[in-house]
Protein backbone atom coordinates (compact mmCIF):
# COMPACT_ATOMS: atom_id res chain seq x y z
CA UNK A 1 0.00 0.00 0.00
CA UNK A 2 1.53 3.19 -1.19
CA UNK A 3 2.14 5.79 1.92
CA UNK A 4 0.28 8.87 0.55
CA UNK A 5 -0.34 10.95 3.91
CA UNK A 6 1.98 11.04 7.05
CA UNK A 7 0.97 12.30 9.95
CA UNK A 8 4.34 13.67 12.07
CA UNK A 9 3.99 15.00 15.54
CA UNK A 10 7.56 14.88 17.29
CA UNK A 11 8.72 16.65 19.88
CA UNK A 12 12.60 15.71 18.82
CA UNK A 13 12.86 16.89 16.11
CA UNK A 14 16.27 15.43 15.32
CA UNK A 15 16.05 14.03 11.94
CA UNK A 16 12.90 15.07 11.06
CA UNK A 17 13.50 17.52 8.03
CA UNK A 18 15.76 14.45 6.64
CA UNK A 19 12.86 12.42 6.76
CA UNK A 20 10.05 14.66 5.15
CA UNK A 21 12.68 15.15 2.30
CA UNK A 22 12.31 11.87 1.52
CA UNK A 23 8.26 11.81 2.27
CA UNK A 24 8.00 15.26 -0.32
CA UNK A 25 10.12 13.61 -2.73
CA UNK A 26 6.90 10.79 -3.42
CA UNK A 27 4.62 13.39 -3.10
CA UNK A 28 3.39 12.10 0.90
CA UNK A 29 1.00 14.92 1.86
CA UNK A 30 2.31 16.07 5.52
CA UNK A 31 0.50 16.53 8.17
CA UNK A 32 1.53 18.22 11.49
CA UNK A 33 0.94 19.46 14.90
CA UNK A 34 1.69 22.98 16.09
CA UNK A 35 5.60 23.00 16.76
CA UNK A 36 6.34 20.31 14.10
CA UNK A 37 4.24 22.10 11.25
CA UNK A 38 6.45 25.36 11.82
CA UNK A 39 9.77 23.23 11.29
CA UNK A 40 8.53 21.98 8.35
CA UNK A 41 7.10 25.16 7.27
CA UNK A 42 10.44 26.89 8.04
CA UNK A 43 12.50 24.73 6.14
CA UNK A 44 10.00 24.99 3.22
CA UNK A 45 7.63 21.91 3.37
CA UNK A 46 3.63 22.22 2.38
CA UNK A 47 2.27 21.57 5.71
CA UNK A 48 -1.53 20.40 6.39
CA UNK A 49 -2.17 21.24 10.01
CA UNK A 50 -4.50 18.71 11.96
CA UNK A 51 -6.60 21.05 12.61
CA UNK A 52 -7.86 20.59 9.30
CA UNK A 53 -8.58 17.26 10.45
CA UNK A 54 -9.62 17.63 13.59
CA UNK A 55 -11.86 20.57 12.85
CA UNK A 56 -10.65 22.09 16.04
CA UNK A 57 -7.06 24.30 17.36
CA UNK A 58 -4.87 23.65 20.03
CA UNK A 59 -6.85 23.69 23.22
CA UNK A 60 -6.00 23.62 27.16
CA UNK A 61 -2.43 24.50 26.30
CA UNK A 62 -1.10 22.25 24.26
CA UNK A 63 -3.27 19.06 26.06
CA UNK A 64 -5.65 18.86 23.43
CA UNK A 65 -3.68 18.84 20.06
CA UNK A 66 -4.65 16.12 17.82
CA UNK A 67 -6.89 13.74 19.54
CA UNK A 68 -9.71 14.34 17.65
CA UNK A 69 -12.54 11.23 16.47
CA UNK A 70 -11.67 12.26 12.67
CA UNK A 71 -7.37 11.78 12.84
CA UNK A 72 -7.90 8.65 15.69
CA UNK A 73 -10.58 6.50 12.56
CA UNK A 74 -8.16 7.81 9.87
CA UNK A 75 -5.71 5.54 11.59
CA UNK A 76 -7.97 2.90 12.63
CA UNK A 77 -10.48 2.08 10.16
CA UNK A 78 -9.25 -1.11 8.79
CA UNK A 79 -8.50 -0.67 4.65
CA UNK A 80 -10.08 -4.22 3.48
CA UNK A 81 -12.84 -4.13 5.47
CA UNK A 82 -16.40 -3.01 3.42
CA UNK A 83 -17.76 -2.01 6.07
CA UNK A 84 -15.52 0.26 7.54
CA UNK A 85 -14.49 1.60 4.18
CA UNK A 86 -17.89 2.49 3.80
CA UNK A 87 -18.46 4.10 6.79
CA UNK A 88 -14.93 6.25 6.46
CA UNK A 89 -16.55 7.44 3.24
CA UNK A 90 -19.37 8.36 5.16
CA UNK A 91 -17.82 10.22 7.44
CA UNK A 92 -15.34 11.72 5.10
CA UNK A 93 -12.43 10.49 6.64
CA UNK A 94 -9.58 9.70 4.72
CA UNK A 95 -6.45 6.83 5.42
CA UNK A 96 -3.47 8.20 6.94
CA UNK A 97 -0.80 5.88 6.62
CA UNK A 98 1.89 7.05 8.36
CA UNK A 99 2.34 8.26 11.57
CA UNK A 100 5.54 9.42 13.20
CA UNK A 101 5.57 10.70 16.63
CA UNK A 102 8.16 10.91 19.26
CA UNK A 103 6.51 11.57 22.61
CA UNK A 104 6.98 14.46 25.63
CA UNK A 105 10.43 13.78 27.63
CA UNK A 106 8.76 12.70 30.49
CA UNK A 107 12.37 11.07 31.43
CA UNK A 108 14.39 14.48 30.49
CA UNK A 109 11.78 16.02 32.64
CA UNK A 110 12.43 14.44 35.42
CA UNK A 111 16.45 13.99 35.23
CA UNK A 112 16.06 17.86 35.43
CA UNK A 113 14.60 17.55 39.17
CA UNK A 114 11.72 19.54 37.62
CA UNK A 115 8.81 20.35 39.45
CA UNK A 116 5.89 17.89 40.21
CA UNK A 117 3.31 19.77 38.13
CA UNK A 118 5.89 20.27 35.01
CA UNK A 119 6.47 16.36 35.45
CA UNK A 120 2.87 15.96 34.91
CA UNK A 121 2.77 18.27 32.04
CA UNK A 122 5.03 16.35 30.35
CA UNK A 123 3.15 13.00 29.85
CA UNK A 124 2.31 12.86 26.56
CA UNK A 125 -1.81 11.87 25.93
CA UNK A 126 -1.80 12.70 22.26
CA UNK A 127 1.30 11.15 21.05
CA UNK A 128 1.05 7.81 22.34
CA UNK A 129 -3.01 7.80 21.83
CA UNK A 130 -1.51 8.41 17.79
CA UNK A 131 1.38 5.60 17.79
CA UNK A 132 -1.10 3.01 19.57
CA UNK A 133 -3.89 3.30 17.12
CA UNK A 134 -1.88 3.11 14.30
CA UNK A 135 0.19 0.47 15.86
CA UNK A 136 -3.15 -1.60 15.74
CA UNK A 137 -3.64 -1.31 12.46
CA UNK A 138 -0.25 -2.41 11.16
CA UNK A 139 -1.70 -3.77 8.35
CA UNK A 140 -1.73 -0.86 6.62
CA UNK A 141 -0.09 1.81 9.14
CA UNK A 142 3.34 2.74 9.23
CA UNK A 143 4.16 3.78 12.84
CA UNK A 144 7.81 5.66 13.92
CA UNK A 145 8.20 6.51 17.42
CA UNK A 146 11.97 7.35 17.82
CA UNK A 147 14.57 8.90 15.35
CA UNK A 148 16.65 6.29 15.08
CA UNK A 149 14.11 4.33 13.15
CA UNK A 150 14.17 6.48 10.86
CA UNK A 151 17.13 6.05 8.35
CA UNK A 152 15.60 1.76 8.28
CA UNK A 153 12.39 3.19 7.20
CA UNK A 154 13.86 5.73 4.57
CA UNK A 155 15.87 2.64 2.99
CA UNK A 156 12.76 0.56 3.66
CA UNK A 157 10.21 3.24 1.61
CA UNK A 158 12.49 3.83 -1.01
CA UNK A 159 13.05 0.28 -1.83
CA UNK A 160 9.99 -0.74 -2.00
CA UNK A 161 8.95 1.95 -4.15
CA UNK A 162 6.47 4.20 -1.31
CA UNK A 163 5.35 1.04 0.29
CA UNK A 164 7.04 -0.81 3.21
CA UNK A 165 6.75 -4.45 3.94
CA UNK A 166 4.00 -6.46 6.36
CA UNK A 167 6.61 -7.56 8.27
CA UNK A 168 8.51 -3.98 8.55
CA UNK A 169 5.35 -2.35 9.87
CA UNK A 170 4.28 -5.20 12.57
CA UNK A 171 8.26 -4.47 13.76
CA UNK A 172 7.05 -1.46 13.85
CA UNK A 173 3.95 -1.85 16.16
CA UNK A 174 5.96 -3.83 18.34
CA UNK A 175 8.59 -1.14 19.00
CA UNK A 176 5.33 1.82 20.23
CA UNK A 177 4.24 -0.85 22.50
CA UNK A 178 7.04 -1.66 23.86
CA UNK A 179 8.49 2.32 24.20
CA UNK A 180 4.87 3.09 25.51
CA UNK A 181 5.35 0.41 28.37
CA UNK A 182 8.54 1.80 29.33
CA UNK A 183 7.09 5.57 28.95
CA UNK A 184 4.14 4.52 30.87
CA UNK A 185 6.26 2.02 33.66
CA UNK A 186 8.19 5.84 33.99
CA UNK A 187 5.38 7.34 34.92
CA UNK A 188 4.06 4.53 37.02
CA UNK A 189 7.41 4.56 38.73
CA UNK A 190 7.42 8.35 39.37
CA UNK A 191 3.51 8.57 40.79
CA UNK A 192 3.81 5.58 43.21
CA UNK A 193 7.35 7.11 44.77
CA UNK A 194 5.52 10.53 45.32
CA UNK A 195 2.24 8.99 47.08
CA UNK A 196 4.56 6.95 49.18
CA UNK A 197 3.76 3.65 48.60
CA UNK A 198 7.35 2.64 48.80
CA UNK A 199 8.67 -0.27 50.58
CA UNK A 200 10.64 0.94 53.42
CA UNK A 201 13.81 0.89 51.30
CA UNK A 202 15.67 -1.81 48.41
CA UNK A 203 18.37 -4.17 48.81
CA UNK A 204 20.16 -1.71 51.14
CA UNK A 205 19.12 1.10 53.34
CA UNK A 206 20.01 3.80 51.12
CA UNK A 207 18.37 2.41 48.19
CA UNK A 208 14.79 3.66 47.28
CA UNK A 209 11.83 0.73 45.78
CA UNK A 210 8.62 -0.25 45.63
CA UNK A 211 6.62 -3.62 43.97
CA UNK A 212 4.94 -3.20 40.74
CA UNK A 213 1.99 -5.04 40.45
CA UNK A 214 1.08 -6.65 37.38
CA UNK A 215 -2.97 -6.61 37.34
CA UNK A 216 -3.27 -9.22 34.74
CA UNK A 217 -1.31 -12.10 37.04
CA UNK A 218 -1.47 -13.31 40.14
CA UNK A 219 1.09 -14.12 42.57
CA UNK A 220 3.84 -13.16 44.96
CA UNK A 221 3.25 -9.31 44.06
CA UNK A 222 -0.60 -9.61 45.23
CA UNK A 223 -0.34 -11.89 47.96
CA UNK A 224 -1.84 -11.14 51.55
CA UNK A 225 0.17 -9.98 54.53
CA UNK A 226 -1.83 -11.30 57.41
CA UNK A 227 0.69 -9.77 60.29
CA UNK A 228 4.19 -8.99 61.19
CA UNK A 229 6.17 -6.23 59.97
CA UNK A 230 5.81 -4.74 56.48
CA UNK A 231 7.91 -7.13 53.50
CA UNK A 232 11.44 -5.48 52.74
CA UNK A 233 12.62 -6.04 49.47
CA UNK A 234 15.26 -8.40 50.11
CA UNK A 235 11.78 -10.32 52.22
CA UNK A 236 10.11 -10.35 48.62
CA UNK A 237 13.09 -11.64 46.50
CA UNK A 238 13.85 -14.72 48.96
CA UNK A 239 10.15 -15.35 49.25
CA UNK A 240 10.03 -15.53 45.45
CA UNK A 241 12.92 -18.06 45.30
CA UNK A 242 10.73 -20.20 48.34
CA UNK A 243 7.45 -20.27 46.44
CA UNK A 244 8.82 -20.96 43.06
CA UNK A 245 10.58 -24.10 44.19
CA UNK A 246 7.37 -24.78 46.52
CA UNK A 247 5.37 -24.71 43.45
CA UNK A 248 8.09 -26.74 41.58
CA UNK A 249 7.74 -29.45 44.50
CA UNK A 250 4.22 -28.98 44.89
CA UNK A 251 3.82 -30.06 41.35
CA UNK A 252 5.82 -32.47 40.96
CA UNK A 253 3.78 -34.55 43.16
CA UNK A 254 0.76 -34.53 41.26
CA UNK A 255 -2.89 -34.52 42.94
CA UNK A 256 -1.74 -36.43 46.03
CA UNK A 257 1.18 -33.80 46.93
CA UNK A 258 1.98 -34.41 50.74
CA UNK A 259 2.63 -31.64 53.30
CA UNK A 260 6.21 -29.87 51.64
CA UNK A 261 8.36 -27.48 53.32
CA UNK A 262 10.70 -24.59 51.76
CA UNK A 263 13.38 -22.49 53.70
CA UNK A 264 14.93 -20.42 52.06
CA UNK A 265 18.44 -17.78 52.53
CA UNK A 266 19.82 -15.20 50.21
CA UNK A 267 17.70 -16.69 47.73
CA UNK A 268 18.97 -20.05 48.22
CA UNK A 269 16.80 -22.64 49.36
CA UNK A 270 19.21 -24.26 52.05
CA UNK A 271 16.03 -26.72 52.84
CA UNK A 272 13.22 -28.86 50.87
CA UNK A 273 11.54 -31.55 52.03
CA UNK A 274 8.32 -33.77 51.93
CA UNK A 275 7.00 -35.30 54.86
CA UNK A 276 4.30 -38.03 55.80
CA UNK A 277 2.94 -34.88 58.09
CA UNK A 278 3.47 -31.28 58.09
CA UNK A 279 5.75 -31.18 61.48
CA UNK A 280 7.77 -33.93 59.60
CA UNK A 281 8.29 -31.32 56.39
CA UNK A 282 9.15 -28.59 58.36
CA UNK A 283 11.56 -30.59 60.70
CA UNK A 284 13.57 -32.17 57.50
CA UNK A 285 13.41 -28.67 55.61
CA UNK A 286 15.13 -26.88 58.40
CA UNK A 287 17.41 -29.70 59.42
CA UNK A 288 18.48 -29.27 55.67
CA UNK A 289 21.07 -26.55 56.80
CA UNK A 290 20.38 -25.77 60.23
CA UNK A 291 22.94 -23.21 60.96
CA UNK A 292 21.44 -21.39 57.92
CA UNK A 293 17.57 -21.96 58.46
CA UNK A 294 17.96 -18.88 61.75
CA UNK A 295 15.67 -16.00 59.89
CA UNK A 296 15.16 -18.19 56.98
CA UNK A 297 11.80 -17.36 54.47
CA UNK A 298 9.36 -20.53 54.91
CA UNK A 299 6.94 -21.61 52.12
CA UNK A 300 4.58 -24.39 52.87
CA UNK A 301 1.92 -26.16 50.86
CA UNK A 302 -0.57 -26.86 54.05
CA UNK A 303 -2.67 -24.51 56.14
CA UNK A 304 -1.16 -23.47 59.21
CA UNK A 305 -2.50 -24.71 62.05
CA UNK A 306 -1.65 -24.02 66.00
CA UNK A 307 0.31 -27.32 65.69
CA UNK A 308 2.64 -25.81 62.92
CA UNK A 309 2.84 -22.64 64.58
CA UNK A 310 4.36 -24.77 67.60
CA UNK A 311 7.32 -25.39 65.69
CA UNK A 312 8.33 -22.31 65.21
CA UNK A 313 8.39 -21.07 68.83
CA UNK A 314 11.92 -21.56 69.67
CA UNK A 315 13.06 -20.39 65.74
CA UNK A 316 13.70 -17.01 64.52
CA UNK A 317 11.96 -17.34 60.90
CA UNK A 318 11.85 -13.90 58.85
CA UNK A 319 8.53 -14.92 56.69
CA UNK A 320 6.08 -18.08 56.72
CA UNK A 321 3.81 -18.25 53.58
CA UNK A 322 1.07 -20.88 53.41
CA UNK A 323 -1.75 -20.94 52.01
CA UNK A 324 -3.83 -20.44 55.08
CA UNK A 325 -3.63 -19.47 58.52
CA UNK A 326 -6.12 -20.44 60.98
CA UNK A 327 -6.64 -17.69 64.03
CA UNK A 328 -5.05 -20.32 66.95
CA UNK A 329 -2.13 -19.99 64.82
CA UNK A 330 -1.72 -15.79 64.30
CA UNK A 331 -1.80 -15.74 67.96
CA UNK A 332 1.03 -18.51 68.31
CA UNK A 333 3.26 -16.87 65.92
CA UNK A 334 5.64 -14.27 67.06
CA UNK A 335 4.07 -11.06 66.13
CA UNK A 336 7.05 -9.84 64.18
CA UNK A 337 7.38 -12.69 61.76
CA UNK A 338 5.49 -11.80 58.68
CA UNK A 339 2.96 -13.97 57.56
CA UNK A 340 1.62 -14.02 53.92
CA UNK A 341 -1.29 -16.00 52.38
CA UNK A 342 0.00 -17.40 48.99
CA UNK A 343 -2.00 -19.59 46.45
CA UNK A 344 -0.14 -21.89 45.01
CA UNK A 345 -0.14 -21.64 41.17
CA UNK A 346 1.09 -23.43 38.39
CA UNK A 347 0.92 -21.62 34.97
CA UNK A 348 4.18 -20.15 33.94
CA UNK A 349 4.36 -16.61 33.54
CA UNK A 350 7.08 -14.91 31.42
CA UNK A 351 10.07 -13.45 33.48
CA UNK A 352 11.24 -9.97 33.41
CA UNK A 353 14.78 -8.78 35.41
CA UNK A 354 16.31 -5.72 34.61
CA UNK A 355 19.91 -4.97 33.12
CA UNK A 356 21.60 -1.33 31.96
CA UNK A 357 19.01 0.56 30.00
CA UNK A 358 16.24 -2.56 29.58
CA UNK A 359 14.65 -5.79 30.41
CA UNK A 360 15.74 -9.41 29.74
CA UNK A 361 12.45 -11.34 29.48
CA UNK A 362 12.31 -14.92 29.52
CA UNK A 363 9.90 -18.36 29.75
CA UNK A 364 9.77 -19.49 33.19
CA UNK A 365 12.17 -22.60 33.53
CA UNK A 366 9.88 -25.76 33.24
CA UNK A 367 10.75 -29.36 34.61
CA UNK A 368 10.52 -32.40 32.37
CA UNK A 369 12.39 -35.69 32.61
CA UNK A 370 10.82 -37.32 29.94
CA UNK A 371 13.64 -37.77 27.70
CA UNK A 372 15.70 -39.03 31.05
CA UNK A 373 17.87 -41.87 30.46
CA UNK A 374 19.98 -44.38 32.11
CA UNK A 375 23.86 -44.06 30.33
CA UNK A 376 26.06 -45.92 32.41
CA UNK A 377 26.12 -49.76 32.26
CA UNK A 378 24.42 -50.51 36.27
CA UNK A 379 20.77 -50.67 36.00
CA UNK A 380 18.60 -47.65 38.04
CA UNK A 381 15.58 -49.05 40.31
CA UNK A 382 12.41 -46.99 39.24
CA UNK A 383 12.88 -45.75 43.08
CA UNK A 384 15.96 -44.15 42.53
CA UNK A 385 14.76 -42.76 39.32
CA UNK A 386 11.88 -40.65 41.48
CA UNK A 387 14.77 -39.75 43.95
CA UNK A 388 16.88 -39.13 41.53
CA UNK A 389 13.82 -36.26 39.77
CA UNK A 390 13.11 -35.03 43.39
CA UNK A 391 16.95 -33.68 43.28
CA UNK A 392 16.89 -32.38 39.72
CA UNK A 393 13.68 -30.41 40.82
CA UNK A 394 15.88 -29.11 43.96
CA UNK A 395 19.58 -28.57 42.08
CA UNK A 396 16.64 -26.71 39.46
CA UNK A 397 15.94 -24.34 41.60
CA UNK A 398 19.61 -23.53 43.28
CA UNK A 399 21.51 -20.47 41.85
CA UNK A 400 24.42 -22.41 39.52
CA UNK A 401 26.89 -23.70 39.49
CA UNK A 402 24.16 -26.34 41.87
CA UNK A 403 25.00 -29.86 42.91
CA UNK A 404 22.16 -31.41 45.43
CA UNK A 405 22.26 -34.50 47.37
CA UNK A 406 18.33 -35.71 47.47
CA UNK A 407 17.65 -38.64 49.49
CA UNK A 408 14.58 -40.79 50.17
CA UNK A 409 12.96 -42.30 53.34
CA UNK A 410 9.33 -44.30 52.37
CA UNK A 411 7.28 -41.55 50.53
CA UNK A 412 9.17 -38.81 52.13
CA UNK A 413 11.97 -36.40 49.98
CA UNK A 414 14.41 -34.04 51.24
CA UNK A 415 17.49 -32.14 50.04
CA UNK A 416 20.45 -33.78 52.35
CA UNK A 417 22.54 -30.55 51.43
CA UNK A 418 23.77 -28.46 48.50
CA UNK A 419 26.42 -26.45 47.31
CA UNK A 420 25.38 -23.18 45.18
CA UNK A 421 26.29 -19.82 43.63
CA UNK A 422 29.71 -21.78 42.75
CA UNK A 423 32.02 -20.31 39.59
CA UNK A 424 32.90 -23.99 39.05
CA UNK A 425 31.71 -27.07 39.62
CA UNK A 426 33.78 -29.27 41.15
CA UNK A 427 34.37 -26.75 43.63
CA UNK A 428 30.91 -26.97 44.62
CA UNK A 429 30.99 -30.76 45.22
CA UNK A 430 34.99 -30.81 46.94
CA UNK A 431 34.53 -27.85 48.89
CA UNK A 432 31.04 -27.43 49.78
CA UNK A 433 29.12 -30.39 49.90
CA UNK A 434 32.39 -32.43 50.90
CA UNK A 435 32.11 -29.67 54.03
CA UNK A 436 28.55 -30.10 54.89
CA UNK A 437 28.79 -33.73 55.00
CA UNK A 438 31.50 -33.49 57.55
CA UNK A 439 29.52 -30.71 59.57
CA UNK A 440 26.16 -32.64 59.69
CA UNK A 441 28.27 -35.96 60.48
CA UNK A 442 26.81 -37.91 57.61
CA UNK A 443 29.48 -40.54 56.30
CA UNK A 444 27.06 -42.94 54.02
CA UNK A 445 25.84 -41.36 50.91
CA UNK A 446 25.86 -44.37 49.26
CA UNK A 447 21.82 -44.45 49.36
CA UNK A 448 21.58 -40.55 47.85
CA UNK A 449 21.63 -39.17 44.48
CA UNK A 450 23.41 -36.32 43.16
CA UNK A 451 22.19 -34.25 41.11
CA UNK A 452 23.87 -31.28 39.17
CA UNK A 453 22.32 -28.25 36.78
CA UNK A 454 24.32 -28.03 33.99
CA UNK A 455 26.76 -31.15 32.60
CA UNK A 456 29.99 -31.83 34.17
CA UNK A 457 32.80 -30.43 31.77
CA UNK A 458 35.43 -32.83 32.81
CA UNK A 459 34.79 -36.30 35.06
CA UNK A 460 36.56 -34.85 37.84
CA UNK A 461 33.63 -33.95 39.35
CA UNK A 462 32.63 -38.02 39.48
CA UNK A 463 35.98 -38.68 41.03
CA UNK A 464 35.00 -36.31 43.61
CA UNK A 465 31.47 -37.93 43.68
CA UNK A 466 32.79 -41.36 44.28
CA UNK A 467 35.18 -40.16 47.20
CA UNK A 468 32.18 -39.45 48.68
CA UNK A 469 30.67 -42.48 48.33
CA UNK A 470 28.11 -41.26 46.16
CA UNK A 471 26.65 -43.90 43.71
CA UNK A 472 23.94 -42.10 41.73
CA UNK A 473 23.86 -39.27 39.90
CA UNK A 474 21.43 -37.16 37.83
CA UNK A 475 22.70 -34.55 35.10
CA UNK A 476 21.87 -33.19 32.00
CA UNK A 477 24.53 -34.11 30.11
CA UNK A 478 25.61 -32.40 26.47
CA UNK A 479 29.70 -31.91 27.13
CA UNK A 480 32.25 -32.82 24.77
CA UNK A 481 33.45 -35.00 27.35
CA UNK A 482 30.14 -36.62 28.10
CA UNK A 483 31.56 -40.42 26.91
CA UNK A 484 34.95 -39.87 29.10
CA UNK A 485 32.34 -38.64 31.89
CA UNK A 486 30.47 -42.07 31.45
CA UNK A 487 33.22 -44.19 30.94
CA UNK A 488 34.68 -42.58 34.83
CA UNK A 489 31.12 -43.24 36.57
CA UNK A 490 31.15 -47.33 35.13
CA UNK A 491 34.59 -47.53 36.51
CA UNK A 492 34.02 -46.56 39.81
CA UNK A 493 30.54 -48.22 39.74
CA UNK A 494 28.36 -45.33 39.45
CA UNK A 495 25.23 -44.95 37.50
CA UNK A 496 24.63 -42.19 35.82
CA UNK A 497 21.24 -40.76 34.39
CA UNK A 498 21.04 -38.27 31.75
CA UNK A 499 18.14 -35.62 31.42
CA UNK A 500 18.88 -33.86 28.07
CA UNK A 501 17.75 -30.34 29.91
CA UNK A 502 20.00 -27.90 31.62
CA UNK A 503 18.80 -26.18 34.51
CA UNK A 504 20.87 -22.87 34.81
CA UNK A 505 19.65 -20.37 37.12
CA UNK A 506 21.78 -17.20 37.14
P1 LIG B 1 4.35 19.98 18.41
O1 LIG B 1 5.78 20.35 18.64
O2 LIG B 1 4.14 19.42 17.04
O3 LIG B 1 3.38 21.07 18.73
O4 LIG B 1 4.00 18.82 19.43
C1 LIG B 1 4.53 17.58 19.29
C2 LIG B 1 4.35 16.78 20.55
O5 LIG B 1 2.98 16.80 20.96
C3 LIG B 1 4.70 15.32 20.37
O6 LIG B 1 5.56 14.96 21.42
C4 LIG B 1 3.37 14.58 20.46
O7 LIG B 1 3.54 13.30 21.03
C5 LIG B 1 2.54 15.50 21.32
N1 LIG B 1 1.10 15.44 21.07
C6 LIG B 1 0.47 15.18 19.92
N2 LIG B 1 -0.87 15.27 20.09
C7 LIG B 1 -1.10 15.59 21.37
C8 LIG B 1 -2.28 15.85 22.14
O8 LIG B 1 -3.40 15.80 21.66
N3 LIG B 1 -2.09 16.14 23.46
C9 LIG B 1 -0.87 16.20 24.01
N4 LIG B 1 -0.78 16.49 25.31
N5 LIG B 1 0.25 15.99 23.31
C10 LIG B 1 0.15 15.70 22.00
Amino acid sequence: MTIKRALLSVSDKTGLLDLAKVLAAQNVELIASGGTAKSLEQAGYKVTAVETLSGKGEAFQGRMKTISFEIASSLLYRREDPSDIKQAKDLGISPIDLVVVNLYPFHETLKKNSSFAECIENIDIGGPTLLRAGAKNFRSVTVLCNPEQYGTFIKEFQENKGETSLEFRQKCASQVYTMTAFYDQAIASYLTQSTGESLRYGENPHQKAFVMKDPFQEGLAHAKSLQGKEMSYNNYLDADFALKTLQDVHQWQGTKSLPTAVVVKHNTPCGLAIGETPIRALEKAWKGDEKSSFGGIIALNFPVTEEVAAFFTDKFVEVILAPSFDEKAKEKLKKNCRIMEVKLKSEPAWQVRSIEGGWLVQEADTFDLSNTKVVTKNPVSEDKKRLASFAMLAVKNLKSNAIALARQEGPEFDLMTMGSGQTNRVDCIEKLITSRLTDKGIKDVSEVVLASDAFFPFPDSVQVAAKLGVKCIIQPGGSVKDNDVIAEADKLGISMLFTGRRHFLH
